[in-house]
């Protein structure tokens, strides 16, 4: 993706999706990647991201939570399934912009690691926590659980942040992160844009789980420090 597209006048999300990917189809999943529930919400001058088609897809090979009992649900694909299984995050904006405190005492709990993680923003403390979406706990619990075990935890230089309540940069969309559904690592060397030095076994590890990650998105949104736990937004 590299610059938003700006609508015209008269201009529907799918004339935008016919123009785009030449296929009128489309306008639902570009409502969802762009955080907007109707293809109908949208005004004239409004931006609009334009992801590679790639990236409505939910990815190819999501592994099965386990093998009898689900410990964790599946990444869901798309905005509505987000919000319907991770909380409708919309109800718990504030005026000001800032989270409802309801919003973490209902969805966001601590999750112990295997390793503790140098912080990315004070290098000299270390984490052996995050804070994650409680659905998560023990999905992130078994893929650090499996960083270790594969001997990939030199790797995991520095943690970035799970959970953090924010909008996605330079855009009106709640970010991923919001919901505690993704995950950022070794932030000083893969900065937005960048291709980034993220080891690629540790890629295949997240990616194995079910997690989608932001190095793989095209152009400036190419975002190499990122997995997140959902496709297609
Ligand atoms: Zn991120």
């Amino acid at each position: 993706m590299s610059k938003p597209y700006v609508l015209k006048k008269g201009e529907s999300l799918s004339k935008v999706a016919e123009l785009k990917y030449g296929d009128r189809k489309l306008a639902a999943r570009l409502a969802d990647y762009n955080g907007l529930l109707n293809t109908k919400d949208i005004v004239v001058g409004q931006a609009i991201q334009i992801p590679a088609a790639r990236e409505f897809k939910r990815p190819k090979s999501p592994a099965p939570s386990t093998r009898d009992v689900p410990r964790w649900p599946t990444a869901p694909n798309g905005m509505a399934a987000i919000i319907s299984l991770f909380g409708d995050i919309r109800a718990y904006v504030r005026d000001d912009g800032t989270a409802d405190p309801k919003w973490e005492a209902n969805f966001i709990a601590s999750c112990p690691l295997p390793f503790a993680m140098p912080l990315d923003w004070a290098p000299a403390t270390s984490a052996k926590s995050l804070r994650c979406h409680k659905l998560l706990v023990p999905l992130f619990q078994a893929v650090f659980a499996d960083i270790a075990s594969k001997n990939l935890q030199t790797s995991v230089k520095t943690y970035g942040g799970c959970y953090n309540w924010r909008m996605k940069r330079g855009q009106a969309k709640a970010s991923t992160h919001s919901w505690g559904i993704a995950i950022d690592l070794n932030a000083r060397t893969n900065a937005m844009g960048t291709a980034g030095d993220m080891d690629p076994k540790l890629v295949a590890l997240f990616e194995s789980y079910g997690f989608v990650w932001g190095g793989g998105w095209a152009g400036a949104n190419k975002d190499p420090m990122h997995f997140q736990y959902c496709s297609g937004y």
